[in-house]
């Protein structure tokens, strides 16, 4: 049933109604000010009219529709949906900092290269890098720097015949994609029944064409590698490369450095870590790491400090170029640096060890009801495999399902793939006790109501805007815009 304000936009439309006032433009009008005749609109576009309270209540609406941190918890196993403080948000925001042209001369823009240059430094010691580009984008963006990086290094030693990638069958999607794309080969080894890296099967593929190993500690289970430092001397015995996939270094900040497990590249998301908001393709940055001597084939420009001055520096002819037009995200690195800044040495290490403490209470109160596949002390995020019960019919999705219509953002489902009904969740240090507490009474009434009333798992969510979404029709054919024939 639709209520009077869920209306359409255009279902509120009626000719004539506005809802702004142009001043008066002051010119004359001059016809179409230069524009050929072909590109000038022959009918009006169709719009909406709209009065100025319909056009806030329609967006205010649609705000609402959407499920975000600022409304409540989003324990998304992987993502980190971690609440951001806002006074970074207005930090970025800032004029002196919103407005710079990329076209400014160096030193017009002092301010903003010493940001750059001292986040390289403060992420280089929190992960135990020598330097960091702040180039690319995202975390598969620096994945495939990283890797063009490993092709790079692997050809100035004249063993470019090294075109093999290992990736454990418990790694992000991204993981196997980037080293397709950078062109490798990938070859997958399966986990051991403890859920962490199987040595004899890495023994197995090591060779002679292999260029390295790629894994994020703790992994994808949320569990940490121990035996990392071993797995690290068995990778470069073979002469081949370690890469650290740092979208889990909300565990270990403070507390552990890829740098000193033996990791010799490593990106970091600023939109899982750092305090920009993630989901939603809003930009993001995933800042490439490395050690001492791969610094040469970094992507260029890094910024470099000579005596008290900052500048961009465009590196030589072994970088593997230019990833990203200008400097990289500068907003979102802007606000890195701030968190990093406000929370200090001290406050990292806090934020992690809460992240990790608030997954283990979660873990350990929910055990009995949920099934928990690999027992042991968590870090940051674990995974259960459906409910313990086994409550007939009732799947992992309708247990999701159900937790939005208790106010939820329901966690990640069916990843990572080697746990088959896995729910994968990360409550993040954000979460006060009673919202953890909260969560955990939901999960509890859901485990329930799976034998006692199990069509409520099913024919949930009840209370969203839409229902069960056809996940590949939305994918292959998406409606994007209003018609007037949509029912
Ligand atoms: C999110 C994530 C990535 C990819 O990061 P993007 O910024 O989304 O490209 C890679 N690995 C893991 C483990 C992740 O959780």
């Amino acid at each position: 049933m639709s209520r009077h304000y869920d209306k359409l936009i255009f279902e509120l439309s009626s000719e004539g109604k506005t809802g702004y006032r142009l001043p008066a433009s002051g010119i004359e009008d001059e016809g179409p000010y230069g524009i050929p005749e072909k590109l000038l609109r022959t009918e009006a576009p169709l719009l909406p009219q709209v009065s100025e309270p319909e056009a806030v209540r329609h967006y205010t609406r649609l705000s609402r529709e959407n499920y975000g941190l600022d409304g409540g918890m989003y324990p998304l196993g992987s993502c980190t949906m971690k609440y951001n403080p806002k006074f970074n948000e207005d930090a970025a925001a800032m004029p002196a900092f919103s407005g710079l042209h990329p076209y400014l001369p160096e030193a017009a823009a002092q301010g903003a290269l010493r940001i750059m240059y001292e986040l390289d430094r403060m992420l280089s010691e929190i992960t135990g890098m020598a330097k960091f580009s702040l180039q690319p984008a995202a975390g598969a963006q620096g994945e495939l720097a990283g890797l063009m990086i490993f092709k790079a290094w692997h050809e100035s030693r004249g063993e470019g015949r090294r075109r093999r990638i290992i990736v454990p069958d418990s790694s992000h999607g991204t993981n196997p994609a980037s080293a397709a794309e950078a062109g490798f080969e990938v070859v997958q080894i399966a986990s051991a029944k403890d859920g962490t890296v199987d040595k004899a099967a890495l023994g197995a593929a090591l060779n002679e064409d292999v260029a390295g190993l790629m894994l994020t500690n703790p992994n994808t289970l949320g569990l940490f590698e121990r035996d990392i430092l071993r797995i690290a001397e068995m990778v470069h015995g073979a002469g081949g490369l370690l890469y650290y996939d740092g979208a889990n270094m909300n565990a270990i900040m403070g507390v552990a450095r890829p740098g000193d497990m033996g990791f010799d590249v490593i990106h970091l998301n600023m939109h899982k870590t750092f305090s920009t908001p993630h989901g939603g393709g809003g930009p993001g940055a995933g800042p490439l790491g490395v050690r001492e001597d791969l610094i040469r084939f970094l992507p260029r420009p890094t910024v470099a400090k000579r005596g008290d001055v900052y500048g961009l520096d465009f590196g030589g002819a072994e970088s593997i170029g230019r990833l990203k037009s200008f400097y990289g995200n500068f907003g979102v690195l802007l606000k890195a640096w701030c968190y990093i800044k406000m929370l200090g040495a001290e406050g990292l290490k806090e934020a992690s060890q809460n992240a990790v403490l608030n997954a283990n209470y979660i873990k350990e109160s929910l055990k009995g009801l949920y099934k928990l596949p690999y027992d042991r002390p968590c870090m940051h995020e674990f995974v259960f495999d459906g409910l313990a019960s086994g409550a007939p019919g009732v799947k992992t999705l309708d247990v999701a399902k159900r937790l939005i219509d208790l106010g939820f953002h329901p966690p990640t489902v069916y990843f990572p793939l080697i746990v088959e009904n896995a729910l994968m969740i990360e409550p993040t240090e954000t979460e006060s006790l009673a919202d953890l507490d909260a969560f955990i009474a939901a999960m509890e009434r859901i485990a329930r109501e799976a034998t006692a009333a199990p069509e409520l798992l099913k024919e949930a969510p009840q209370s969203a805007p839409v229902r069960r979404v056809d996940e590949l029709r939305a994918a292959k054919s998406p409606v994007l815009k209003w018609t007037e024939d949509e029912e």
